[in-house]
């Protein structure tokens, strides 16, 4: 009788973990690659890794997250800043997501 573990199946058993596991994190930087132009690089990698290639469509429909440079330069983004600490928030927002303080329109 032929054992239940022969040197192939076993490693396979070890192969096929490791490839799958490389192709995983390999989705995961290909969402990263597609989201960061965009400012999306760490959502990318994540719905790449959670979502595979849906993540990657997912990153690839989002709209570009804005960066935060843009919003210090008065007139260009219309938007909202906490008066507690200053952060930049969205415009429509009543209260500052880092700190709770009330948002000042700017
Ligand atoms: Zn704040």
């Amino acid at each position: 009788m032929i054992g239940y573990l022969d040197a192939g199946s076993a490693s396979m058993l070890i192969f096929l973990p490791v490839l799958l596991i490389g192709l995983w994190i390999g989705s995961g930087f290909i969402g990263r690659a597609i989201g960061k132009p965009k400012g999306l690089g760490t959502a990318g990698f994540w719905l790449g890794f959670g979502l595979g290639f849906i993540g990657w469509i997912i990153v690839a429909t989002m709209p570009p997250r804005v960066p935060q440079y843009m919003y210090l330069q008065p007139g260009i983004i219309p938007g909202a800043f906490c008066t507690m600490c200053g952060q930049p928030t969205a415009p429509s927002a009543r209260f500052c997501g880092g700190c709770g303080g009330p948002v000042g329109q700017k």
